[in-house]
């Protein structure tokens, strides 16, 4: 199996990149690590591997949260330098941007009566509205995190704090200088329709096709549009760690070798 969406304790995700490896290796063949806005959980992760002795491929990768017609737009990129300095100088803004978004959150929703400390928040990475989310569910003021996310932390909720997000093209841009493959996450997520004007704003390189979130009628929507421009086609299940008692999304998705194969290429391309 092939995953190439999963995030660990570096951003908002449970697993450390050693229990993701361990993990993974029990029956994949390549996985790809993407923390929200930093790489910083690579290196371990190729480490796990490293100790492990496995086969399993262990491809370095980011999530770049960016922000294009006032909606969220997130571009992976795969096979990216971590020691680049100008994408390592970029995520430190970022991280810093995140540190001072979550304090303001935590203030605002202490203001509206749902009090919460920054210090109780379960951080372990780059911080994340995830991680408000689950502190809420542990004060009872949420039910679930889905569930503190529609009432409290979505825009235009009362816990909603705006972040200056990079523009998708400079992503597209940062990834590239840094030896990477840029491809637009999750494009149901977006709701936005894929078009070439679209393409022209988001200059990706790829399309992440197959996705957890994603309806059967949307795979094969994305994977025409993407295969009739020659886009590369990715995919991961966007695996956060254990969901409840045994549910994990790792697993859920695999993407085909074909379509694996020439991510790797163009990966080789560019570097
Ligand atoms: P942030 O990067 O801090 O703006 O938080 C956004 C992240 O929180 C997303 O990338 C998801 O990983 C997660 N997230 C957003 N909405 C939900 C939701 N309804 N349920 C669970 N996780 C969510
Ligand atoms: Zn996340
Ligand atoms: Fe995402
Ligand atoms: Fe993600």
């Amino acid at each position: 199996m092939i995953d190439l969406h999963l995030h660990t304790t570096f951003s908002d995700g449970t697993f450390t990149p050693t229990e993701l490896v361990k993990t993974a290796a029990a029956g994949f063949s390549a996985i790809s690590v993407t923390d929200h806005d930093t790489v910083a959980g690579v290196p371990e992760a190729l480490e796990a591997k490293a100790a492990l002795g496995t086969e399993l491929m262990v491809i370095p990768g980011v999530e770049l949260s960016c922000e294009y017609l006032d909606r969220e737009v997130h571009i992976l990129g795969y096979g990216v330098d971590v020691k680049n300095q100008t994408l390592l100088d970029v995520l430190q803004e970022l991280e810093n941007e995140r540190i001072e978004r979550i304090h303001l959150t935590v203030d605002k929703l202490t203001r509206f009566g749902l009090p919460l400390k920054f210090e109780d928040l379960p951080i372990t990475g780059l911080p994340g509205r995830a991680h408000v989310a689950r502190a809420m569910v542990a004060k009872g003021y949420a039910v679930s995190v889905s569930d503190a996310f529609s009432r409290y932390l979505n825009p235009e909720k009362p816990g909603y704090v705006a972040r200056n997000k990079l523009l998708p093209k400079d992503a597209v841009e940062l990834i590239h200088q840094a030896g990477g493959v840029a491809v637009l996450a999750h494009p149901a997520l977006v709701k936005m329709e894929l078009t070439d004007s679209l393409l022209k704003d988001v200059p990706v390189d790829g399309i992440e096709v197959f996705h957890s979130a994603h309806l059967p009628e949307q795979t094969l929507e994305y994977e025409k549009f993407a295969l009739s421009r020659g886009l590369i086609i990715t995919g991961g299940s966007d695996c956060h760690g254990p969901k409840g008692k045994d549910s994990l999304l790792m697993g859920t998705i695999d993407l085909p070798e074909h379509y694996f194969k020439q991510l790797l290429r163009a990966m080789d391309g560019i570097a």
